[in-house]
């Protein structure tokens, strides 16, 4: 294997094929799906609604380019911009997460005429030069240069340090104050605050209910815009809400919202939703080559009208709330495992020693029982010590209970032999 490749698991898995939510690998071992290809399967492996949208697409024509009309997009967009919550929406199309955020930075600096711009610690905004540049969690953000004056603000996570034991109303407070101080120190006008409503790499961490309504009482006093990251929360994922923003009630709606990941259920589609005064900052319209190209689009319709017609976000929220209790019931007496949280079909399970410091090894070897156990699920957080759930959003009942069953004893095995290597 070249040494270039960062893959996941001591020896990696090469998938071959998938169906519903199972994949199998080249040797013919059968997984359950609990990660969708890091949320990119939104609804199932080869559903044939997707699969035959492509396929249909693919065969009359590939590709065009954006200067003719493809009355796909224009039908996507306008139902996205209708389900964004976002009045006078317009919508770009991209073809991944960082390039509509890249669009969002871009339109809101270009907006405010500022290169000043917030975002939360511990954050994962994209792999650009400038999504680098408001990413906080820094093994994600090797580099110092940055195209913005970026302000990291605290919020997205308050699992350690003076936060952790604070009541919600304290916590907000605490992060208003922060905000506050932060924007004190600002030279001039700030352009948009960036924020994930959970946290994707960060480990699946939400803050609480309300903190981006109290957050938004700021930013409206200084005419700060608002951009949620809804890249992993998007599409009734957390269950409860369709956009993570949601959440946050009076907060809502965001300035620009940016989406991919799931959408094409595996087609590379993104994109940002924006008020169309912030979408027409720029004098120019934007055109991106493969942005909302015909297959893409194709796809991302027929698992649009899918997720929709299925009600997937009431099944995130009715087999998500079930599957965090029994993750919960099965994870019960493991020391290793300090906490499982969630919202919807993303959960997340972290690990902590005694001490309740974040324990990398303990997750390392999680994944690696998991595996062996026939079960995919990712990793993340700042020291990589949380694992992440977030399976496609048609998973059952059954395959929740099964999963948890996997889950339970990889998790057991995995404090078995963090015990053996504690003793001398
Ligand atoms: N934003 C968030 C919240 C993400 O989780 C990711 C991907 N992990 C991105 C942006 C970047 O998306 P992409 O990898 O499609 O560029």
């Amino acid at each position: 294997m070249p040494d270039w490749l960062t893959l996941s698991y001591t020896c990696p898995i090469e998938i071959t094929h998938g169906e519903g939510r199972r994949v199998w690998d080249a040797e013919g071992l059968r997984y359950l799906d609990f990660y969708g290809g890091i949320l990119t399967t939104m609804t199932a492996h080869a559903l044939p609604e997707v699969t035959a949208a492509v396929a249909g697409q693919a065969a009359r024509v590939l590709h065009t380019s954006t200067l003719y009309l493809n009355r796909r997009m224009v039908e996507l967009a306008e139902r996205v911009a209708a389900l964004s919550g976002i009045p006078d929406a317009r919508v770009f199309f991209t073809t991944s997460g960082t390039e509509a955020n890249d669009a969002a930075l871009l339109l809101a600096t270009a907006h405010r005429g500022s290169h000043q711009v917030l975002a939360m610690r511990n954050s994962y905004h994209g792999r650009s030069f400038s999504t680098v540049s408001v990413t906080g969690n820094s093994a994600w953000s090797p580099t110092s240069y940055s195209p913005f004056q970026t302000l990291y603000v605290h919020g997205g996570t308050r699992c350690r340090g003076p936060f952790a034991a604070m009541s919600d109303a304290e916590f907000i407070r605490a992060c208003i104050a922060d905000l506050e101080d932060v924007l004190g120190q600002a030279h001039g006008r700030v352009a948009a605050l960036i924020a994930e409503p959970v946290q994707g790499v960060g480990g699946f961490t939400s803050p609480p209910d309300g903190l981006y309504a109290a957050f938004r009482r700021v930013l409206d006093r200084h005419g700060i815009l608002w951009i949620s990251d809804e890249v992993q929360t998007g599409w009734g994922r957390t269950g409860d809400h369709f956009w993570g923003w949601q959440a946050h009630g009076e907060a809502g709606p965001p300035d620009a919202l940016t989406f991919a990941k799931g959408i094409g259920n595996g087609m590379s589609v993104g994109g940002v939703v924006a008020r169309a005064e912030v979408m027409n900052s720029l004098g120019a319209h934007s055109i991106s080559t493969f942005g909302g190209s015909p297959v893409t689009m194709a796809a991302a319709l027929a698992n649009l009208t899918y997720l929709l017609e299925h009600d997937l976000q009431g099944n995130a929220r009715r087999v998500g709330g079930l599957l965090i209790q029994r993750l919960r019931a099965v994870t019960a007496g493991v020391p290793a495992v300090r906490e499982v949280r969630g919202r919807g079909l993303m959960i997340g399970i972290e690990f902590a020693g005694a001490d309740g410091a974040p324990w990398p090894r303990a997750a390392e070897l999680a994944m690696e029982h998991t595996r062996e156990e026939g079960l995919l699920v990712g990793r993340g957080g700042r020291e990589g010590h949380v694992l992440r759930i977030a399976p496609p959003l048609t998973l059952t009942v059954a395959e929740a209970e099964e999963g948890a069953e996997l889950l339970a004893t990889a998790v057991r095995r995995t404090q078995a032999v963090l015990e053996s290597e504690r003793r001398p």
